[in-house]
C-alpha cells in the first residue's frame, strides 16, 4: 500500500534499503567515476553505506530528521574525500531541517531535498550545469516543492523521476567542478557519478514508500 506518511521506524528502514541499494550498485558507480574521475566513487559510497548500516539498523530515533542526520554523519566520518563532505552535507542539512517532525510526508521529503541541495551548493560551490550531483539534486528539489502537498509515496516518486532526468541531463554537460573538469569536452556523453548515486538514492526511497 502506498503511504501518506512514513513513521520514524519506516524512515529508518527506508534508509537501510537505500544503503543496501548503493552497496549493490557499487560496480555501476565505480564505472561512472572511472569514466570521468578517479574511479573511487563506488568504493567510497560502499564504505559510507556500510557505516550507515552500522549506525542506523535497528536503532531508535527521536524524529525523522535524526535518521537522515545519522546517515550524513556516518558518511562524512567514514568516506572522506569530496563526496564524503557533499553527501554528508546533503543528509545532515536536509535532516536538520525536518528534525521537529515525527513523520515523513510529502512536505518533509520536499524540505529534505530543498535544504540538503541548498547546503550542498553553498558549501561545495557547485552550481547547476557544472556536472555534479547538484544536477540531479536541483531538479529533485524543484519538483519536491511542486508535490509537497501530496502523500509521501507520490512526492518521492515525482522527486525520483526528476533526479533520474537530472542524471540523464548531466551526460550532455561539460564538467567544470571536481576531478572531471580537466577532461573538458571529453566529459560529454557520460553521466556524473554523484548524480548517478543521487538518482539511485531517490529511486530507492520512492520504491520503499510505494511498497
Ligand atoms: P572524489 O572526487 O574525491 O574522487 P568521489 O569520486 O567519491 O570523490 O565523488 C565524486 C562526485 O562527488 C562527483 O561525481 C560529484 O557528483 C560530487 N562532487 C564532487 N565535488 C563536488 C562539489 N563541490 N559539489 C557537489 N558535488 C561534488
Ligand atoms: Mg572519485
Amino acid at each position: 500500500m502506498a503511504k501518506d506518511t512514513l513513521s520514524i521506524d519506516e524512515t529508518r528502514d527506508m534508509m537501510v534499503a537505500v544503503a543496501k541499494a548503493i552497496i549493490e550498485a557499487e560496480p555501476i558507480l565505480t564505472d561512472a567515476d572511472r569514466a570521468l574521475g578517479d574511479g573511487d566513487h563506488g568504493v567510497g559510497m560502499e564504505r559510507g553505506m556500510n557505516a550507515v548500516l552500522e549506525a542506523i539498523e535497528g536503532e531508535e530515533f527521536p524524529n525523522v530528521g535524526k535518521v537522515f542526520m545519522s546517515v550524513g554523519m556516518a558518511m562524512m566520518s567514514s568516506m572522506g574525500g569530496a563526496s564524503g563532505a557533499v553527501f554528508g552535507t546533503l543528509f545532515r542539512a536536509g535532516g536538520k531541517a525536518i528534525k521537529d517532525s515525527d513523520t515523513l510526508g510529502g512536505a518533509e521529503a520536499a524540505t529534505f531535498f530543498k535544504e540538503g541541495t541548498d547546503n550542498v551548493m553553498s558549501r561545495g560551490g557547485a552550481k547547476p550545469g557544472d556536472k555534479t550531483m547538484v544536477d540531479a539534486l536541483m531538479p529533485a528539489a524543484e519538483r519536491g516543492a511542486e508535490v509537497a502537498d501530496q502523500p509521501v509515496s507520490e512526492a518521492l516518486a515525482a522527486i525520483a523521476e526528476a533526479a533520474a532526468a537530472g542524471r540523464d541531463a548531466s551526460e550532455a554537460m561539460i564538467a567544470t567542478m571536481g576531478r572531471a573538469k580537466t577532461l573538458g569536452e571529453k566529459s560529454i556523453g557520460k553521466p556524473d557519478a554523484g548524480a548517478v548515486s543521487v538518482a539511485i538514492i531517490a529511486k530507492t526511497m520512492a520504491d520503499f514508500a510505494a511498497a
